[in-house]
């Protein structure tokens, strides 16, 4: 097949690792010329312009760019593509992206690998980076099945484990485990930085270990990206944002009253509750 990527960072340059590896033929375009010029030379992609244009015969594009620019990048590449081309996305955010593109493109299915790092830019992107995770597609009812099919057998050769839901419910699901901790995790960071002795700063940093590597991981990531997923999934986020307000004001209540069973209890309970999201023998479709 022959696959377009438009915007070759961590996503896209890792999509074009792996859809090369699978024997496509992958075109690239991205905004800078020195990243297409690595892109070509990492192997990401057989070819790569800073030119909409190079994708003129490909069967399917993955639009991988920041949130902001997918619209225009779809609007700028309708000229270019074939009638039957199929084009998806990746965005965190399915609703707005979905509602947007959809009007343009009637070949448009929504998807969102839960798949990447800390880290972004096309030195980032590494092969095998979706392989395993779950990969979200969003078609809504005018979605022709025929493309649906298409993304999902391409995604599916990837070996991530396929799941279709609405762009509603994916926002909202996305809100819960991944833009929220992004937030919380930020807070985390934030809270730890404004100790005012500095003494005890320097010795937080020092001891700093696993626990704080995994729990600031999210908040010290993109900052471009986290803040997208705010402006574009702002309703869910807010309501997740304000059910971990309430849930952090009992946490408070609970040492203020030195009630140490019901902390204690609630954090059992936590324990339990985790292994619903982190279970790796989940069930997808
Ligand atoms: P990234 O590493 O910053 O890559 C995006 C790349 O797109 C940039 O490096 C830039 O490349 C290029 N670009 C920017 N504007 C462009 C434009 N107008 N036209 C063409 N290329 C453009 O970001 P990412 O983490 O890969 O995220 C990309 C998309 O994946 C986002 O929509 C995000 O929501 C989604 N996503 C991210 C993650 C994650 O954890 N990072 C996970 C799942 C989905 P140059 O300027 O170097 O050319």
């Amino acid at each position: 097949m022959n696959i377009g990527i438009v915007g070759l960072g961590l996503i896209g340059g890792s999509l074009g690792l792996d859809l090369r590896g699978c024997g496509h033929r992958v075109l690239g375009v991205s905004r800078q010329q020195l990243t297409c010029d690595r892109a070509i030379e990492f192997g990401m992609v057989d070819d790569a312009s800073i030119d909409l244009k190079l994708l003129a015969k490909v069967d399917v594009v993955f639009v991988c760019t920041p949130i902001a620019a997918i619209m225009p990048t779809v609007q700028y590449l309708i000229p270019y593509l074939g009638s039957q081309a199929v084009i998806t996305d990746v965005a965190s955010t399915k609703k707005a992206v979905v509602e947007s593109v959809t009007p343009m493109w009637s070949h448009f299915v929504g998807g969102h690998p839960m798949a990447g790092t800390e880290q972004s830019g096309i030195d980032a992107a590494f092969s095998n980076l979706f392989a395993n995770k779950p990969y979200i597609l969003t078609p809504i009812e005018t979605t022709p099945p025929d493309a649906v099919k298409i993304v999902q057998k391409l995604v599916q050769s990837l070996t991530t484990k396929v799941y279709i839901c609405s762009p509603e419910d994916h926002d909202r699901a996305a809100a819960w485990v991944s833009h929220l901790p992004v937030m919380v995790s930020n807070s985390l960071i934030d809270a730890c930085g404004r100790e005012t002795n500095s003494v005890v700063l320097h010795l937080a940093q020092v001891i700093a270990s696993s626990g704080f590597r995994d729990t600031s991981r999210v908040g010290g990531g993109n900052p471009e990206l986290g803040m997208m997923m705010a402006r574009y999934n702002k309703h869910s986020l807010l309501r997740s944002l304000g059910a971990y307000r309430q849930s952090l004001d009992q946490i408070i209540e609970l040492v203020e009253q030195e009630d140490w069973q019901a902390l204690e209890a609630r954090l059992q309970q936590a324990k339990l509750e985790r292994t619903e999201f982190v279970d790796p023998n989940k069930k997808y479709i």
